[in-house]
C-alpha cells in the first residue's frame, strides 16, 4: 500500500490481566485443522497460487536483526490458516476465506512467505507506529496489489505483551492484520488471526453497526464476549467463538451499511464456476487478478461475477495468433466476466511461415514487409499471424491474370494472413497487339 493512511483502523486486542490466569489451565491451542499437517517449506517469493480471485497473503515477517524461524513457525501458521477457513465455514457454509495456497506434495496449502523486514528489532519494539510500519514493509517486500490483503505473524521483540495482535483495512482496498507471536502467549493466534482479519477486511464498517463498543473504540463490538470481534482476549479457542452474534453488525446483517460478507476476499462457495483454459503453440497465459498463471492447459475455479482480465505472452520465437472461445480477436489482452462454465483459448506459433511463389507467363511478385521478390527470391518467410501483401507486376508487353493457391482472383494485389506455410502462382498473359 502507498502509506500508512491505506490502513483506517487499528485495533488492538488487550489482554485482561485477571481472565488470564482463570482461563489459562482450560486452554487448547488452535482447533485442529480439516486440511493435512504442513509439508511444505516457507519461501521468500510467493509460489504460483492455487485459488482464483483477491486473496489473502499469509507471511512471516521478522526484524532485520531477527533470527528467521519461520521454518519453525510456518507448521503453526498453516494450522491457523486452516483452522480459521474452517471456522468461518462453519459459521457460514456459503464463505470462507481466500487464502493464498500453493500446491505442495500433500495438497494445497497456505502458502507461508518468509520477509526480513527492514528494521530492527529495537525500531519495531515500541508500539508508537509499529503496525503502519510493518504493515507497509511487508506489501513492500512482497507485492503492493489491489488484489492483496495480508495476514502476518511479527516475530520480534515487543514493549509489554498487552497486545496480541492489530488490523486495519478499508472494505474494497488494503487491508493487514498482524499476529504479535511473542505477545499473548497463551491466547490462541487462530483467534487472533481471525479477529484482526476481519479488521483487515473492513470491520467494523461505519457508520451503521448498533453494537460497536463506544464512540471512541467503533471497531469492535461489545454486545457479547462470545464475538470474535470483542475486544479482549478471552483465552476461548476459536471454534467456542462467533462471527457477529446477533447477525446485526459487520456479517450477514439487514443494514445498510457495508457487509463483510460480501467482501471479495472471501471466497463464495455457493458459486464457483470453471474458466478452463486451452493453449496451442509455446506461450503462457495470465490474469491480472491472482489465480492464472498457465503455460499448459489449465482450468480455475473463480466466485461467479468475477471480472478477469487476460494477457497472451508468447514463449521464445512464437507470437500470439488470437483467442478462440469466450475471448476473441489479436489483441494479447482479453476482459471477461466469468459468469458461468467457460473455456478460452489461446493460439500462439512461429513468428513467420515459408512462403513459395511461382510465376507463369512474365512478371514479379514482391511482398510487404520484404521477404519474396520474383524471380530471384521466390521463397521465403513472412510474418505470421499478420497482414502480409504481395503484389503481382507484369513485364512490358504483359498482364496480370490471376492468382492461384492462397491468393485468388485477378487483382494484382493479394493480402493475408498466414496461418501456416503458404503457396501461390501469379499467371501473366501476353498482350495482344491490337
Ligand atoms: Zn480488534
Amino acid at each position: 500500500m502507498s502509506g500508512p493512511g491505506g490502513v483506517r483502523a487499528l485495533r488492538a486486542v488487550a489482554r485482561l490481566g485477571g481472565l488470564a490466569a482463570v482461563a489459562a489451565a482450560g486452554l487448547s491451542l488452535s482447533g485442529p485443522a480439516a486440511a493435512a499437517p504442513w509439508c511444505g517449506s516457507p519461501s521468500p517469493v510467493d509460489r504460483p497460487a492455487a485459488v482464483a480471485g483477491h486473496q489473502i497473503r499469509v507471511v512471516y515477517a521478522f526484524p532485520s536483526d531477527g533470527a528467521d524461524e519461520s521454518a519453525a513457525f510456518a507448521a503453526r501458521i498453516s494450522d491457523d490458516v486452516d483452522a480459521v477457513e474452517e471456522w468461518w465455514r462453519v459459521q457460514d457454509p456459503a464463505r470462507a476465506p481466500r487464502f493464498d495456497r500453493a500446491l505442495f506434495p500433500c495438497g494445497a496449502q497456505a502458502d507461508v512467505i518468509a520477509v526480513r523486514l527492514r528494521r530492527t528489532g529495537e525500531e519495531l519494539r515500541a508500539e508508537q507506529d509499529r503496525f503502519p510500519t510493518i504493515a507497509n514493509l511487508v506489501s513492500d517486500a512482497v507485492e503492493d496489489s489491489p488484489y492483496l490483503k495480508y495476514l502476518v505473524y511479527y516475530d520480534g521483540p515487543l514493549d509489554g505483551d498487552e497486545i496480541c495482535g492489530q488490523g486495519g483495512g478499508s472494505f474494497g482496498g488494503a487491508g493487514v492484520a498482524v499476529v504479535y507471536v511473542q505477545a499473548c502467549a497463551d491466547e490462541p493466534t487462530a483467534v487472533v488471526a481471525a479477529h484482526e482479519l476481519l479488521h483487515a477486511l473492513g470491520a467494523l464498517p461505519a457508520p451503521g453497526p448498533p453494537h460497536a463498543c463506544s464512540a471512541e473504540d467503533n471497531g469492535h463490538t461489545c454486545d457479547s464476549p462470545d464475538d470474535i470481534l470483542w475486544p479482549f482476549a478471552t483465552l476461548v479457542p476459536l471454534p467456542a467463538l462467533f462471527l457477529d452474534v446477533g447477525r446485526d453488525d459487520y456479517y450477514d446483517h439487514a443494514g445498510g451499511w457495508p457487509d463483510i460478507r460480501d467482501s471479495a476476499w472471501l471466497r463464495r462457495l455457493d458459486a464457483q464456476v470453471s474458466l478452463a483454459l486451452r493453449l496451442q503453440g509455446r506461450g503462457t497465459v495470465e490474469s491480472n487478478v491472482p489465480g492464472l498463471e498457465c503455460s499448459a492447459d489449465c482450468t480455475s475455479e473463480w466466485d461467479a461475477g468475477s471480472q478477469v482480465t487476460l494477457v497472451a505472452t508468447p514463449g521464445p520465437g512464437q507470437v500470439f495468433a488470437r483467442w478462440s472461445g469466450g475471448c476473441a480477436g489479436r489483441a494479447p489482452s482479453c476482459s471477461l466476466t466469468v459468469a458461468e462454465p467457460m473455456s478460452v483459448g489461446a493460439v500462439f506459433g512461429p513468428t513467420a511461415f515459408p512462403v513459395r511463389v511461382s510465376i507463369a507467363g512474365r512478371g514479379t511478385v514482391r511482398s510487404t514487409p520484404a521477404g519474396i521478390a520474383c524471380p530471384g527470391a521466390c521463397a521465403g518467410r513472412l510474418p505470421s499471424y499478420t497482414r502480409v501483401r504481395l503484389v503481382a507486376k507484369p513485364a512490358r508487353g504483359w498482364r496480370f491474370k490471376a492468382w492461384t493457391g492462397v491468393c485468388r482472383g485477378s487483382a494484382a494485389r493479394c493480402t493475408l494472413t498466414l496461418e501456416g506455410a503458404a503457396r501461390t502462382r501469379a499467371s501473366f498473359t501476353r498482350v495482344r497487339p491490337s
